[in-house]
This record gives C-alpha cells, sequence and structure tokens, in this order.
C-alpha cells in the first residue's frame, strides 16, 4: 500500500494530470474526440503541451489558503482569501492580500476557460455560505478544488470544510455536497479505508444531511454502475455530462471504482466523453492518486505535465501541515 507522503503527491499530481489530460478536449463531444485522436480517444499527455487548467490553478489556491491557516476554525475564508488572489490573476483588478506563492508565479496567471460562477461570484466582494447562498449555482466548479481539505482534514472535517469551500461561489446543495463528498472521500482514502469503503462510509454519511438526495443518488448509481458489465461510455453517459457538480463526482467514482488499480485507464475513462472532461478527469485523478500513490502514475505522465514543480511544493507543504493538524 502507497504510503501516506506518495499519497498525498498522487491526490495533487493526479488531479493536475487528468485535468491536463481533459483540458483539449473539454468542449468536444465523443464523436469529435475519436475523430480527432483515433479510436481509443485522447490517451496520452502531449509534451510541452500538457496544461492545466482553473480546475487545477484553483486547487492549487485551495491548498495555499490551507497552509497560510494557522488556526483550523480560519480555513474557508483563508481560503475565500486565496480565490481572491485567483481571481486577479485571471487578469480581474480587485484589491487582494499579496501573500502566498501563486500570485507571483506567471505560468498561474493563463487564462483556462475559468468557470462563470467562480467568476461573477468572486467578483461580487461577498463571500457565499451554506446558510446564506451567493446564488443558485450547482456547476462542478465547486467540487473540483477541494481535494487538498481531504489531505488536511479527518473525514468529518473534510466533509463540512469541503462543503463550505463550495459553498464560496456555489450556492445549491449538488454544488456543494459533492465538494465535502470528495474531500470525505480522500481523507478516508488517506487514513488507510480502500476506495469501495470510502465510497460507501460517505453515502451513508450523506444520508443523515437533508437536500442531499441529489448528490446521493448519483453515487449510489456510480457505484452500482462499476460493479456492473455496463461499457464505461455507456455507463458514462448514463451518469450525465458533469458540468453539474453531483454528476462530475459521480462519474469520477464510477472511472475510479471501476479502474481501482489502474491509474492510466481511470484517466483515459473519465475524459473520453461528451462532457466536462477536465473536471471530472481531475476529481478522478484526485480519487486515484489519493488511492495508488505517486508510484503507479506514469512516470511521464509526471514529468510532462504542467507546473510539475509547484505542484510538488505545495504537496510538500501540505504534507506537513497535514502531520500538524491531522488530530
Ligand atoms: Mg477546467
Amino acid at each position: 500500500m502507497a504510503r501516506e507522503k506518495e499519497k498525498i503527491y498522487g491526490c495533487l499530481l493526479g488531479g493536475a494530470i487528468g485535468d491536463a489530460l481533459g483540458y483539449p478536449v473539454e468542449f468536444m463531444s465523443h464523436n469529435r474526440i475519436i475523430e480527432t485522436y483515433g479510436d481509443e480517444g485522447i490517451n496520452d499527455l502531449e509534451k510541452g503541451k500538457a496544461f492545466i487548467s482553473d480546475d487545477t490553478q484553483m486547487t492549487l489556491f485551495t491548498a495555499e489558503g490551507i497552509l497560510l491557516t494557522t488556526s483550523k476554525e480560519r480555513v474557508v475564508d483563508n481560503i475565500y482569501l486565496a480565490y481572491l488572489r485567483w481571481l486577479s490573476t485571471q487578469g480581474y483588478n480587485i484589491p487582494v492580500v499579496e501573500e502566498g506563492w501563486l500570485i507571483h508565479d506567471n505560468r498561474l496567471h493563463a487564462r483556462r476557460a475559468p468557470g462563470n460562477s467562480c467568476i461573477s461570484s468572486l467578483q461580487s466582494g461577498k463571500m457565499g455560505t451554506i446558510v446564506n447562498p451567493i446564488n443558485n449555482s450547482k456547476g462542478c466548479g465547486g467540487v473540483m478544488r477541494v481535494a487538498p481539505l481531504g489531505v488536511l482534514c479527518p473525514p468529518d472535517e473534510a466533509f463540512t470544510y469541503g462543503m463550505e469551500t463550495a459553498a464560496i461561489t456555489h450556492g445549491h446543495p449538488s454544488g456543494y455536497y459533492p465538494a465535502g463528498a470528495l474531500a470525505r472521500i480522500i481523507s478516508l482514502i488517506l487514513k488507510g479505508e480502500n476506495m469501495v469503503q470510502a465510497v460507501e462510509d460517505t453515502m451513508n454519511f450523506l444520508k443523515e444531511h437533508e437536500d442531499s438526495e441529489e448528490t446521493l443518488h448519483m453515487l449510489q448509481r456510480a457505484h452500482r454502475l462499476s460493479q456492473e458489465e455496463t461499457g464505461t461510455l455507456e455507463a458514462i453517459n448514463s451518469l450525465g455530462q458533469g458540468w453539474v457538480g453531483e454528476e462530475a463526482l459521480a462519474i469520477a467514482v464510477y472511472c475510479s471504482l471501476k479502474f481501482k488499480d489502474d491509474f492510466k485507464n481511470a484517466l483515459i475513462a473519465a475524459v473520453n466523453h461528451d462532457g466536462d472532461s477536465d473536471s471530472t478527469g481531475a476529481i478522478t485523478g484526485n480519487i486515484m492518486g489519493a488511492a495508488l500513490g505517486t508510484e503507479k502514475i506514469p512516470e511521464q505522465w509526471g514529468y510532462r505535465v504542467e507546473l510539475r514543480d509547484k505542484i510538488n511544493m505545495m504537496a510538500e507543504r501540505l504534507l506537513y501541515k497535514h502531520e500538524l493538524y491531522y488530530i
């Protein structure tokens, strides 16, 4: 079994790889992907062109918010400030506290199809919460960025902080419950549970929460499909396209459970479909990387992905914070 350090690095690196694999085909139908890349679809990262997108950018800013937090109760507020720094990298002239490491890295100022809900809610100058929702959005921009909270916290806290972090920009329950669920799944995997146990535990946990039915039902369907003989593409299509939170999480959970020992094929499945390929790739990569650790990630993919140095730096610091905070 992978060691904790390898799992934490794997979670961040895996997410970035899934994002970079899916980004070129984010807005392509499956037919168009096949026409462009051949029968197997996109199945490799192109040397020098494995660009990460907003999913990894925001995940890194989530990590930065965590790393600048000295008292856990303030973590969501600090992540909000980090997201304002991310907004400023996207060409919006807003006053920010220039702390941290990321805002000074010009590579992170690239615009890679940032999500509308993230941009508009952060531009509003208000921080959304579960009690005071900023909008009624359930886009997958809430869930695709919260994996570092699963690294930081034990499962129950990861769930709460994951939801609150998504609710900064996504006010619909299906915008934030998938984020709580993803952070909890990652936390459980880091604690030593296998992927199936982590998903089943999280489904049971969701049952106790009001308004979580949509997220719960999609997770149940993903779990069931992964045990059936249904073809991969057909199964993914039946779960939706992943533009909304509960579908993105369900597609990622399905691909992870279906290919649970096979990082490469889980990611290839996660990006070759009609929907939001980079987000479903990123979330699948977070889960698979946490479960399998860096040693099961194809070496070439690890080298090729953009910002590998920054991703490793944030993983190293998160590992230290995890050891400090995981109580
Ligand atoms: Mg993206």
